[in-house]
């Protein structure tokens, strides 16, 4: 029995020509592609500006830099996150503050939120939690009315939707990830979307050691060697390779999105009448991109814990995996580096008994039918 993995990336013909042909073309770094990938996907989230990236942890870095978050300043994030979105607030030497989730939907609480703001709060950094968008509206509203900039972690939330808007076009900065198991990869990259062109043209300038004019531009234009350096920067830059693969699997994102949605239906039939099981809840107003399909045991029904029930999977040929180990259950960020609003009892609770299930665009019938299968027979050897 071959074992399903909880991801395998979807790249086609497509993809393997795009990228061949920047290969012969001679210009590898960034270029034309990475323009032409910015623009498509600008038009697609329905955003002003976007600037391509290495990575959406770059992104974060940049785009808190570019509203001006700095020493001292504090910055909200939720404990139910990958490390980049608080480590980015680290890169600018401003102090995270992390707060605890909504149990719903494990997106950042606002109630949580609100209680975190202090006179030094310069941002929230929002995560839509498997690609479901958080409550964005809502934290735009009581961080606009207290001057606090909204930068949205939506590494996960390509392509996704809140009262039927696309996320990207919202927030004040956008942030997307391009990372091999994301809903479209570039192998590594990221994308900042934004409505404010100044914000644009600074994260332009620092993810490229701030320098003035763009190499690809110098190369058509007059005096091709000459540039200034017009403030600190950084090397966050995509390459045109990159970029080829991430605009051809552009091409394909609704096909794969359509994909993912199927597994997300035909779990959620399989998995609905468990009651040994929950599944987050699913907001009418909202789209989500079904990076991730979590189901969360209700430990009272079970005599089995998380772990041994990732165990069981395991042993039946299903891989599977946990998002996310709260930050400040890490031992780094257990050290001075933050500050922690409460116990945070929701994400822990969350965390003790979820399970991410795989779900990409690769997966067969006779796979999706496998994991419904395995979770089923799991509960029901496991009942209480
Ligand atoms: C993957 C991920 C990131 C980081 O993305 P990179 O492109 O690898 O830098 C940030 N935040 C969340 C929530 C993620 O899942």
């Amino acid at each position: 029995m071959a074992v399903i993995p909880f991801h395998k990336v979807d790249i086609s013909e497509q993809e393997l020509e795009a990228v061949t042909q920047v290969i012969r073309s001679g210009w590898l770094t960034s270029g034309p592609v990475a323009n032409e990938f910015e623009q498509s996907f600008a038009k697609m989230v329905n955003a002003s500006h976007a600037v391509a990236l290495n990575s959406c942890t770059a992104a974060l870095h940049l785009a808190l830099e570019a509203v001006g978050v700095r020493q001292g300043d504090e910055v909200i994030v939720p404990t139910m996150t990958f490390a980049a979105t608080a480590e980015a607030v680290l890169h600018v030497q401003a102090l995270p503050v992390i707060v605890d989730i909504d149990p719903s939907d494990h997106n950042i609480s606002l109630a949580a939120v609100e209680q975190a703001i202090t006179p030094r709060t310069r941002a929230i950094i929002p995560v839509d939690f498997g690609g479901q968008p958080a409550d964005i509206p809502g934290l735009l509203e009581l961080a606009h009315s207290q001057s606090i900039y909204v930068i949205e972690d939506a590494a996960h939330a390509f392509p996704a939707k809140i009262q039927g808007q696309s996320i990207g076009s919202l927030s004040d900065i956008t942030c997307f990830s391009f990372y091999a198991t994301k809903t479209i990869t570039c192998s590594e990259g990221g994308m900042a979307t934004t409505k404010n062109r100044e914000w644009a043209d600074r994260i332009r300038r620092k993810s490229l050691h701030g320098i003035s004019r763009h190499p690809y531009d110098r190369s058509l234009g007059e005096r091709k060697w000459f540039y200034d350096v017009v403030e600190q920067g950084w090397k966050y830059n995509l390459s045109d390779m990159a970029a080829a693969l991430g605009l051809a699997q552009l091409q394909r994102v609704h096909t794969m999105w359509q994909r993912r949605f199927e597994i997300a239906v035909q779990y959620t039939a399989w998995l609905k009448e468990l009651d040994e099981i929950e599944l987050l809840t699913i907001y009418p107003s909202r789209e989500t991109s079904w990076h991730l399909y979590v189901i969360k045991l209700i430990s009272e029904r079970l005599t089995i814990n998380r772990d041994r029930f990732i165990q069981e999977l395991e042993k039946r040929g299903v891989n599977s995996s946990v998002h996310f180990i709260p930050l400040h259950l890490h031992s780094y960020f257990r050290s001075s580096c933050h500050h922690t609003i409460g116990d945070m009892p929701n994400a822990l609770d969350a965390f003790e008994r979820s399970i991410s299930l795989p779900i990409y665009s690769s997966m067969t019938d006779e796979e999706i039918n496998r994991v419904g299968e395995a979770v089923r027979n799991i509960c029901k050897k496991h009942r209480r």
